[in-house]
């Protein structure tokens, strides 16, 4: 561990205050005047020092969550392991609150259980940039004296363009896999190459993956998907071979076949444009369509009970991350309901009662998607191509029942 922290003044990183958040600055001073030390901390410092707006503004301080509990109002006190304070203010904006700790051995997000948090659990500043991921995430802003502090030399990996894990990076690997994807994540997220010594640690264990809780993968995923530009990161996963860890099956498919994940490179491609352009969709479209290209074979063979077949494909699939339940079934239905726009698209038999199934306007866009290669603009869906294909069928069908 470095003695000295890097300190970098205002002029020479371009943070402002202006782009803080002001209810987070209102709790970083209040720390302040009660007499703690308050830093805002990991992704926030991070974006902002690459000129991003943060998606959230985490602090981290040397109050405990008791104390922050009794200066602030509308705190709610969470985690098993490591307890934090959620910060509540209106409309659900939450900021957390986290008390400076140091590393531990069991240093894994998801690690032991246990109210009794030990007092050795909290630390330094110092220590607690270095229980961190890696650097360019370990870097602390202090709103008092403007200036942002450095432990880890994350300030000289940014001005790298260099993702690298703080310590050992096999042996925090071992401590938390997670790390590994989070290595990759924030490398593509940020167009930056990974270290040399941490990118040779990532084959040797990146299988471990595989044994951390599947809900906690799910988690990971899901910021993966929800992201403005999961394209590369997917891609970035794909490269390192980590997706056939994750979904299983469908991961090893992408990774072997070019063409089988161009398919879906190009559908995230679309969806970061879409994304982009303020379209929001929804956590079980965004599987729908990481699953579709790798089942569309299975499915466009399907006879019989389809939901069955999916379930069974997504069983036999193994993934180590944990789809809950209610998640998989709305995915299934949306992959089934498109199954059947596209077969009708080919033979102009419809159900049109299909219109009142709660996923149809998701079956819907997906079907264009998968149809047109691109998303539908204002007015098109899977029944303006059917429109189109059948016109006569669309006048004598849907609109007799319609009326009914
Ligand atoms: P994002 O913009 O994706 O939220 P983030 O860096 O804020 O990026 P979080 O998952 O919110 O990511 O984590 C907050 C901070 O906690 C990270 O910046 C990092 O410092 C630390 N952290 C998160 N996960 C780990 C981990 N597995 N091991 C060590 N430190 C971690
Ligand atoms: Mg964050």
């Amino acid at each position: 561990m470095s003695a000295e922290a890097v300190i970098l003044k205002k002029p020479e990183h371009g943070i402002s205050r202006r782009h803080i958040d002001a209810d987070a600055l209102k709790i970083l001073f209040r720390l302040h005047h009660l007499g703690f030390t308050a830093y805002l901390t990991g992704g926030a410092v991070r974006d902002m020092m690459l000129g991003k707006v943060p998606k959230d503004f985490d602090i981290v301080t040397d109050a405990r969550p008791g104390q922050i509990k009794k200066y602030f109002h509308r705190v709610f006190i969470v985690g098993r392991r490591f307890r934090l304070a959620h910060v509540h203010f209106g409309a659900g904006k939450v900021i957390e609150v986290a008390t400076f700790r140091r590393h531990s051995s069991l240093a894994g997000a998801n690690g032991a259980h246990g109210r009794n948090v030990p007092e050795t659990i909290y630390g330094s500043p110092r220590e607690d940039a270095w229980r961190r991921d890696i650097t360019i995430n370990a870097l602390f802003y202090d709103a008092i004296s403007t200036s942002v502090i450095d432990y880890v030399g994350g300030l000289a990996d940014l001005r790298l363009k260099r993702i690298r894990i703080i310590g050992d990076s096999g042996q925090r690997f071992r401590e938390d896999p997670v790390r590994i994807w989070r290595v990759i994540r924030y490398a593509a997220r940020a167009g930056f190459a990974i270290s040399e010594d941490t990118e040779r640690e990532i084959a040797g264990h990146r299988h471990l993956l595989a044994d951390c809780s599947g809900a906690r993968l799910f988690e990971e995923l899901y910021k993966d998907l929800n992201y403005m530009a999961s394209r590369p990161v997917v891609a970035a996963l794909r490269k390192f071979r980590i997706l056939g860890h994750i979904i299983g099956r469908a991961g090893t498919d992408y990774e072997n076949d070019d063409a089988l994940f161009a398919r879906l490179d190009h559908f995230l491609a679309v969806e970061d444009c879409e994304k982009a352009n303020g379209h929001r969709p929804m956590l079980d479209e965004l599987c729908a369509i990481l699953f579709w290209p790798w089942l569309e074979p299975q499915l466009a063979a399907a006879q019989g009970d389809m939901q069955l077949a999916l379930k069974k494909a997504f069983l036999d699939a193994k993934m180590s991350v944990l789809l809950p339940k209610s998640l998989r079934a709305q995915v299934i239905d949306i992959l089934v309901l498109t199954v059947k726009m596209i077969r009708a698209l080919r033979t102009g038999r419809m159900r049109w009662s299909m219109r009142g199934r709660a996923q149809y306007s998701k079956a819907s866009r997906l079907c264009f998607l998968v149809e047109k290669k691109r998303a539908p603009e204002s007015g098109e869906s899977f029944e303006s191509l059917f429109q189109q294909a059948f016109p006569r069928i669309w006048v004598s069908g849907p609109h007799r029942r319609r009326g009914k």
